[in-house]
């Protein structure tokens, strides 16, 4: 969902809390994915039969590249929703995050937002 489409539906609180909560999710997934290759590597170790072997290569590999993709999705809702609340303060009353969306430019790059509180404008880039 696009920064614009999300504030307008939620609100910017529940938007941001819930890009919170989707990063720490794909975090989530990532300590699996680190036990799973742990658990792995040992087994590899340990196995002695070839398809045991090439079991546990087959979880490395899928461990490893899942891990990597939810590194990466975690990183990026994690950073972009930190981007986003940083901006999201009025620089006239230094209230938090009472805003609306008023206009968004062609890509949805650059927010036009407006204070809830006291009806400054400004501009967010996403
Ligand atoms: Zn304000």
């Amino acid at each position: 969902m696009r920064l614009a489409d999300g504030i307008r539906k939620h609100g910017f609180r529940k938007w941001y809390e819930r890009e919170l909560l989707g990063s720490h999710g794909w975090m989530v997934l990532l300590f699996l994915c680190t036990i799973g290759l742990f658990a792995a590597f040992e087994g590899l170790s340990q196995s002695t039969g070839s398809d045991a072997r090439l079991g546990n290569l087959v979880a490395i590999g899928l461990c490893g590249v899942v891990g990597v993709v939810a590194l990466r999705r975690y990183l990026y809702l994690l950073l972009h929703a930190e981007a986003v609340a940083n901006q999201a303060v009025c620089e006239q009353c230094d209230t938090y995050g009472r805003l609306e969306v008023m206009a968004e430019d062609r890509g949805g790059e650059r927010l036009r937002v407006r204070c809830r509180r006291c009806g400054h404008e400004w501009t967010i880039e996403d």
